[in-house]
């Protein structure tokens, strides 16, 4: 697993090993954490390597989730030449791992690959409108050159290939400084502080629980032969920003007061994903709502800050 001491890979570790698999967890702690898999270090069948995907790789192994990629905005836009070469560099190195040691390989791509959308919910059909040249631009394109990678790989050299679009995920082990909106809320509220509203809130964004989602990697890591998506995993639950931060504070109880601040560059206006295909393909849906996985998510941080 690439990215495997981020906030989805931690999960993702831990729901393998308990499944009675071997991993190689491999990151370069950029965005994520020894403290992620800390927990893990004594299993004899977890083995924690650091590595940049960006640099090729020779081990052996049957299957590859490649998660290497900082997701938040603040993250991936902080070096962002770096991202597009994590996301394409990363791809094509470990694609040839795969081609390699014929190795079924996962491409964690993203419901940015959609952009700013005019189609709502978002079908995988939908090709997406994308800014090129923007500041977001360096996740976006990097994560569908990404899939173009994977597509050409699975066509020219017949790979073993599955490609999910993740929308939204939230939970425990989220970077608490890392940007995104839930953890912001959440740790802004439970400091007291006030919560930033990016523009007039009424953007709106799909959450889903980082449980449910872990569930659907594996659900379609073991999809048959032959079936390669790309297919959408997210909560169709979609809230406005300013109705997550009423729900936050609600959560958490306390003072804070809304700040409104200036919406960055081609902030998506809206996002929720049809998940028609993953309900038929992989049997699965989201279980749970976004007021039961806040709760879970505050008491993490609550444990974190102390607070
Ligand atoms: P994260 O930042 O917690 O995890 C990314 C991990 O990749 C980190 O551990 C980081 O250190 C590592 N990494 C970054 N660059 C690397 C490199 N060059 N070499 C090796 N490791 C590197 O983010 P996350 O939310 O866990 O996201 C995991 C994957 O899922 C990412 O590819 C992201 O694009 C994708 N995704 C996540 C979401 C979400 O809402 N959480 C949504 C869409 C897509
Ligand atoms: N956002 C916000 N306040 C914050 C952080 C984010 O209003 O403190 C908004 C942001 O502008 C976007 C939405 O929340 O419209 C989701 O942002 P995030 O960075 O979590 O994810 P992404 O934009 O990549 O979906």
């Amino acid at each position: 697993m690439t990215g495997g001491a981020g906030f989805l890979g931690s999960h993702l570790c831990d729901r393998l090993l308990k499944e009675g698999h071997d991993i190689i967890c491999l990151d370069n702690f950029f965005t994520g954490t020894r403290n992620n898999v800390l927990h893990l270090q004594q299993n004899p069948h977890f083995e924690l390597l650091r590595h940049d995907v960006t640099f090729p790789l020779y081990v052996e192994v049957d299957q590859i989730y490649n998660l290497a990629c900082p997701a938040s905005p603040v993250h991936y836009q902080h070096d962002p030449v770096q991202t597009t070469k994590t996301s394409v560099h990363g791809a094509i190195n470990m694609l040839g791992l795969a081609k390699r040691t014929g190795a079924r390989i996962l491409q964690a791509s993203t419901s940015e690959v959609y952009g700013d959308p005019e189609v709502h919910p978002q079908p995988e059909s939908y090709w997406g409108r994308v800014n090129p040249i923007g500041p977001r631009s360096c996740y976006d394109e990097g994560k569908r050159c990404a899939e173009t990678l994977f597509f050409d790989y699975q066509r020219q050299h017949n790979l073993d290939i599955k490609v999910v679009r993740i929308f939204n995920t939230y939970g425990p082990r989220m970077h608490p400084n890392d940007g995104r909106v839930v953890s912001n809320f959440i740790v802004q509220a439970l400091s007291g502080e006030d919560i930033t509203i990016y523009g007039d809130g009424q953007q709106t964004r799909s959450f889903c629980y980082v449980d449910d989602l872990i569930e659907g990697f594996i659900n379609m890591m073991s999809t048959e032969t032959g079936f390669f998506g790309p297919v959408n995993l997210g909560n169709p639950g979609e809230f406005t920003m300013l109705e997550l931060a009423e729900l936050v504070i609600k959560l958490v109880g306390g003072r804070s007061k809304l700040l409104y601040l200036p919406l960055p560059q081609d902030d998506p206006k809206q996002r929720q994903p049809d998940i028609t295909l993953a309900k038929s393909k992989l049997g699965w849906q989201p279980k749970v709502v976004l007021e039961d996985g806040l709760k879970e998510t505050i008491a993490y941080f609550r444990k974190l800050l102390n607070a």
